[in-house]
């Protein structure tokens, strides 16, 4: 899978994409993450692309062109189709079913805002759906696009090195995941629960999936 992220700031996305299981990912070649800097396609002598709205309001806006134009480049830059996402705190709040969907592009761009965001003329010429990670406002796009780049690339085969590792995980199978342990058997006193010492795989099964119902009874009812 590829994903190309449109920025003015490339470096935050390489740094988080080059590292870990994303980064060993793209190693392998099973994904690829190239980052564009939209101020490359900006035709002003100084590289500007932002400008004061119009109506008057705080902050810069992302000039439409440069956005525009870095798009229309990065979309020839591989055959075949794409879907755009415009990282924004108006879009739908990602979730891990919105993340599975995601991951069934064979290509994503992915457009990152900064200052006060971008001109709407500019989205609604490329965009094809907004998405937002939360109800808070950030600096840039640029997070929030490491953010869906990570949820969606564990999704793609081999990417994790046990293919069903994501599926009993918090979330993806329908509640939170149960408490886990490793060593040392007792750590200032607390002792790792007895029946995950037993051996007996349908005891743990049967304690895990308890764990779990009582947790999410607790801290997510809204999931059951
Ligand atoms: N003025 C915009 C508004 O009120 O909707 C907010 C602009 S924000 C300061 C700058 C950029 O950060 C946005 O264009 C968007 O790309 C990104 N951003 C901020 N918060 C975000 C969130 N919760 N989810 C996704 N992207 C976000």
């Amino acid at each position: 899978m590829r994903f190309d992220v449109l920025t003015l700031f490339p470096d935050m996305i390489r740094s988080v994409c080059e590292t870990s299981i994303v980064g060993r990912a793209s190693t392998a070649g099973i994904i690829s993450v190239y980052a564009h800097n939209i101020r490359d396609y900006s035709t002003d002598k100084h590289r500007r692309v932002d400008d004061t709205p119009y109506g008057g309001g705080k902050g810069m806006l992302m000039a439409p062109a440069p956005v525009v134009d870095c798009h229309e480049a990065v979309k020839g830059m591989a055959e075949g189709s794409s879907h755009t996402v415009f990282l924004s705190p108006k879009g739908k709040v990602l979730t891990q079913r919105k993340a599975k969907e995601l991951a069934g592009y064979d290509r994503l761009i992915l457009l990152c805002g900064h200052y006060e965001g971008i001109d709407q003329r500019a989205i609604d010429a490329v965009c094809d759906e907004e998405i937002s990670i939360g109800d808070y406002v950030l600096t840039g796009g640029e997070l929030p696009a490491c953010v869906l780049i990570d949820s969606v690339a564990r999704l793609i085969p081999g990417v994790l090195a046990e293919a069903a590792c994501h599926e009993i995980e918090s979330i993806s199978c329908g509640m939170l995941e149960y408490p886990q342990y490793t060593h040392p058997e007792v750590f200032r006193g607390e002792a790792v629960p007895e029946v995950l010492l037993s051996g007996n795989h349908r005891e743990i099964e049967k304690w895990r999936h308890a764990e779990a119902l009582k947790l999410t009874k607790k801290l997510r009812p809204d999931l059951l």
